[in-house]
């Protein structure tokens, strides 16, 4: 059966405009989370950090495709219910994007799953394609091919998210399972970074720095160079 190594490198960084960090991510070995939180007045960094330790705990118990689905749905019930426990809370959420090793047959498999517009990005070659599917207003006109990927990039209302973990009881997360390679490259990030950078400007660093930490660095200071309007937070994962 094939394993793989997994060499991660882990960045988030305020921005150059937000007063705080929402974003929270996991690196934890095998379980890799980014969550960008929203709500403001530390709402939104209490909902990615709570839904962060919720995932990591559930997924512990049952580490297959299916617990991170769970594991994510339990993240949802826990920041539901904390935005419920008094008025200072009200309002809080946040996006979750995860990637975990898991078993499978024959060979180990990678499992993700998304809720909200943080994504999770494979890098093959030079092809970059996305594991992720945001759930955002934005992305459903893409999908009904009334915008395009061109267009949504600085489409007025790409900051709507159609789900996100504490809005409501009810929630669908996205689950993909895929086949890893050696030598591919995951991106996981918060929309801090897509929304100041194309694809192509991040296919640009995810293919040339080989270092993982060093791409994760690059890539969060060229996003600032561009505006830094948010938090960003970057993941980059090396299969080996
Ligand atoms: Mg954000």
């Amino acid at each position: 059966m094939q394993t793989y190594e997994i060499r991660p490198a882990g960045v988030t960084d305020i921005g150059n405009v937000r007063p705080t960090n929402e974003d929270n991510l996991l690196n934890d070995g095998h379980l890799f989370v980014v969550a960008d939180g929203m709500g403001g007045e530390g709402r939104g960094e209490a909902a990615s950090r709570l839904a962060i330790e919720t995932v990591r705990a559930v997924f512990s118990s049952e580490p297959t495709a299916d617990g991170l689905l769970k594991a994510v749905l339990r993240a949802n019930a826990e920041v539901v219910e904390h935005a419920a426990s008094g008025p200072e809370w009200e309002g809080m959420g946040t996006t979750i994007a995860a990637v975990a090793v898991v078993s499978g047959e024959p060979d180990q498999q990678l499992a993700v799953v998304n809720v909200g517009d943080s994504r999770v990005y494979l890098l093959r070659e030079t092809r970059l394609e996305r594991l992720s599917s945001d759930h955002s207003k934005v992305a459903d006109l893409v999908r009904a091919g009334e915008t395009s990927e061109a267009e949504a990039f600085s489409h007025p209302e790409r900051h709507v998210l159609t789900q996100a973990l504490g809005a409501g009881p009810d929630i669908e997360p996205y689950l993909a399972v895929a086949t890893p390679m050696v030598g591919d490259r995951l991106l996981l990030c918060s929309d801090g970074l897509f929304n100041e950078l194309t694809e192509a400007r991040i296919i640009e660093v995810l293919a040339t720095v080989t270092d993982p930490n060093a791409a994760a660095i690059e890539l969060v200071a060229r996003a600032k160079r561009q505006g830094g309007s948010d938090n960003i937070t970057v993941l980059v994962l090396d299969v080996g």
